[in-house]
């Protein structure tokens, strides 16, 4: 069985892996809007992932014998810059959620959780993939900078994510 600190620290950690998802999916219906397709594509996976990272936590929960009881989700911001500051929020956004996993990983040790331990270390792995990510698109905007003709070509790129070539 769970202890009750990690249990309400994991329920709070499916809060903010459903929040990621809320937010990915505004920025997504956002570039969407400002005819950047491919950005927007690359965003609704990521919105898909975070619901995934939600999924994995709730199972986890429920297989130790805890009741999940889903909270509110916090809406997301209403209004969104260019691309190059819409990826650096979510760069800075997915900084965020790095910290909440180490402090629950922390938490699995000094709750002597094993199994939450072992289960909080494809997070820790997932994090470095999802920041590395996140970066390298940061990344290649800033080299293009404001040439619409490259930010165009990216936002093919980009949307290719998810699908097949
Ligand atoms: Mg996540």
């Amino acid at each position: 069985m769970i202890s009750p600190k990690m249990f309400e620290a994991l329920t709070e950690q499916i809060n903010e892996e459903l929040y990621s998802s809320y937010l990915y999916l505004a920025m997504s219906a956002h570039c969407e809007a400002k005819s950047f397709k491919g950005f927007g594509a690359w965003l609704r996976v990521q919105f898909q992932e975070e619901q995934l990272h939600a999924l994995k936590l709730m199972d986890h929960v429920l297989a130790r014998g805890g009741q999940v009881t889903l909270r509110a989700i916090a809406a997301p911001p209403a209004e969104f810059g260019a691309p190059t500051q819409i990826f650096e929020a979510v760069l800075e956004h997915e900084r965020h959620i790095t910290g909440c996993v180490h402090k629950l990983h922390a938490l699995a040790v000094a709750e002597k959780d094993v199994a939450a331990q072992v289960f909080m270390q494809w997070y820790v792995n997932e994090q470095v993939e999802q920041e590395a990510n996140a970066s390298e698109i940061v990344d290649k905007l800033k080299m293009v900078g404001d040439r619409l003709g490259s930010m165009l070509y990216l936002d093919k790129e980009y949307g290719k994510r998810g699908k097949k070539d």
